[in-house]
């Protein structure tokens, strides 16, 4: 099974803000640099992230975006899930429908599969993707802008 772009790139987004340092709040355009992805992008999921709960997104001088208490203990399952939606991993009823949806053993062998892929990811949280060797990596990034950043716009821009 493969994860969308954009819960690989919410995955990557909390997993940067989880090891930011205490009272220090990135902009979105700082993440998105550091994480070599494009700004459209990033806030696009930075928006979801914020109607999750998992990231505090404020505006102004003293704003920017941080990770909440939810954020750091949610099973990165759970925000998977939420992230990739509810579509199955294969599209059975397109715009041109599969003639075998009405009865097909491999379609079922999927959804378990699926459910199973989430569950496998329901045993780790946010933090436990932050340890070594991710943390170090992450801490690792070039920092664009540093703490004084000012803040200007939506998503902690
Ligand atoms: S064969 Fe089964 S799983 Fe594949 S598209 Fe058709 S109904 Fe879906």
């Amino acid at each position: 099974m493969q994860l969308t772009r954009f819960t690989d790139l919410g995955l990557r987004v909390v997993m940067r803000l989880a090891v930011a340092e205490e009272g220090v709040r990135p902009g979105s355009r700082e993440i998105a640099e550091e994480l070599s992805v494009s700004y459209t992008h990033a806030a696009k999921v930075i928006t979801r992230l914020g109607e999750l709960g998992v990231v505090d997104a404020r505006r102004g001088r003293s704003g920017g975006l941080a990770i909440t208490e939810l954020g750091r203990t949610a099973t990165v399952g759970w925000l998977a899930r939420r992230l990739e939606g509810e579509a199955e991993v294969v599209e059975c009823d397109g715009a041109i429908p599969c003639p075998l949806r009405s009865g097909c053993r491999l379609r079922s062998a999927l959804r378990r599969a699926q459910q199973a892929f989430f569950e496998s990811l329901d045993t780790l949280t946010i933090e436990d993707l932050t340890r070594n060797p991710t943390g170090t990596v992450l801490l690792a990034l070039p920092r664009i802008g540093g703490a004084d950043t000012q803040i200007s716009a939506t998503n902690g821009e």
